[in-house]
């Protein structure tokens, strides 16, 4: 059986064809960094790596492009509203540029945590103005453009079948829409220019053949994939809220421009959930990764969790089922661990893990299998080689795992405890006594919301 990925753009099931094989060009769309990851992001960016892992693991040489938005994409998705990285300048009271580095450099620390392999090209929206300004230009000299006072804007009515991807009723949209349209002709167009606000300098514009100001949001992905993947690549990806705007804006872009769909597989990880609602920074109910390290969990916990659930269903987070993770993972690796030095791996357990990469990505059956593994009586050096093997695509660092950094020593845990008490009482030359002795002795002991956490120093 060869490798079949669900694409949305034809709801179905395909086998998947390299349209340049070996070479495999995959994009998958960024952040915005105007703030930081929450762990519902970092859902797809697993789903997403999960791919990238099982297309090498089929052989094959993935070329994979991320973008950072670090400019342009703003507060409502109906182009209004103002641009998220200088509403995040002044909540943070830096500047765009500076906000866009550092959760730059956030986003990347997240993603080396979850053991999310490095893509082969990053490329930033401000480092490539000229790119998107010569894409607008292209789409207004086939006809697909028209101006209003605050842009440039993309007449969707121009394209027979805009918005295919999302199966949208465009007729219907426009029907029912009359907020939020201002001077746009129809309801799904949108901005690929914006004009600087007049009398106000923004920290981030441009010039431009039609007036000073910056790129709209779904510009930027058009231009860089062609830049470094061509008029039409292999796979491009993204959360399942880019369904419905960003990416039929990319493909209406890109056919206007060139005329192709961008790419030949379109696929989306859905959402990560709380109480039964999207976790999102504008919903205000999300979870940084930085707060499960900070609670005490490993963050591989994290990647573990998500493979739990097949990318395209919705998975929904409690303490209760991290907690079951946690578990679960631990025992894995301690087993694994136990196996010591591998031998000759299983060829039948290999040929039943490719099956299910290779259906979907269907994580939840690998995982499954892994399990079986673990409790066959193949010889430990058998198990150890077969789930290495595993191991490329889970991204589990099975391998490297080794319990005596994390266990810690009783003495030095009863010298916490007589720490926490002292503090309670508020005892505070005692807790800091403690604290030298437990430094003394070679750990350091924070304090977190949840409790001290010590760590070796
Ligand atoms: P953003 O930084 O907001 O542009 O989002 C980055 C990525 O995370 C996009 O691919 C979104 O589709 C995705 N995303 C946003 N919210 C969630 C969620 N709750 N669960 C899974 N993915 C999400
Ligand atoms: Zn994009």
């Amino acid at each position: 059986m060869k490798l079949r990925l669900y694409d949305t753009y034809t709801r179905s099931l395909r086998e998947f064809e390299p349209l340049h094989p070996p070479e495999v060009g995959m994009y998958t769309c960024g952040p915005t960094v105007y703030d930081f990851a929450h762990v519902g992001n970092l859902r797809t960016y697993v789903f997403e790596d999960i791919l990238r892992r099982a297309l090498e693991f089929n052989g094959y040489k993935v070329r994979h492009v991320m973008n950072i938005t670090d400019v342009g994409h703003l507060t409502s998705d109906a182009d209004t509203g103002e641009d998220r990285m200088e509403k995040g300048s002044r909540r943070t009271g830096k500047s765009a540029w500076e906000i866009a580095e550092l959760y730059t450099e956030e986003f990347k620390k997240d993603l080396k945590r979850l053991n999310i392999l490095e893509p082969t090209i990053w490329c930033r929206a401000t480092d490539h103005i000229a790119e998107q300004i010569e894409t607008i230009r292209c789409i207004e000299k086939k006809g697909f453009t028209y101006r209003t006072s605050d842009g440039i804007y993309f007449d969707t009515s121009k394209l027979p079948d805009y918005g295919h991807l999302a199966r949208l009723d465009v007729a219907g949209l426009q029907a029912g829409t009359r907020i939020e349209m201002a001077e746009k002709r129809h309801a799904t167009d949108f901005a690929l220019w914006k004009f600087s606000p007049p009398g106000q300098k923004r920290q981030m514009e441009w010039d431009s053949p039609w007036g000073v100001g910056f790129p709209g949001w779904h510009i930027e992905c058009s231009a860089m994939s062609a830049k470094y993947l061509g008029e039409f690549f292999d796979i491009h990806c993204g959360g399942e809220d880019h369904i419905t705007v960003h990416h039929p804006n990319e493909i209406a872009q890109t056919q206007a421009c060139f005329g192709t769909r961008l790419a030949n597989f379109w696929m989306h990880g859905y959402f990560l959930q709380i109480d039964d609602a999207r976790m999102g920074k504008s919903v205000g109910n999300f979870l940084r990764l930085q707060d499960l390290i900070d609670r005490g969990y490993d963050p591989l916990v994290w990647r573990y969790f998500c493979l739990g659930a097949h990318y395209r269903t919705k998975l929904n987070f409690t303490w209760e089922a991290l907690d079951a993770a946690v578990r679960g993972f631990q025992r894995l690796r301690t087993a694994v661990h136990e196996w010591g030095e591998p031998s000759q791996a299983s060829e039948e357990h290999l040929s039943r893990f490719t099956e299910f990469v290779d259906d979907d990505l269907n994580m939840p059956r690998a995982l499954a299998l892994t399990w079986d593994l673990s409790r066959s009586d193949l010889p430990a050096g058998v198990r150890k080689a077969t789930v290495l093997w595993f191991d490329a695509v889970l991204g589990l660092r099975l391998g490297e795992w080794a319990p005596s950094e994390e266990s810690i020593p009783d003495e030095i845990a009863s010298l916490v405890d007589e720490r926490k008490r002292a503090r309670a009482e508020r005892r505070w030359k005692d807790a800091d006594a403690l604290r030298a002795r437990i430094q003394a002795a070679g750990y350091d002991v924070e304090d977190t919301a949840a409790g001290p956490r010590i760590k070796r120093r």
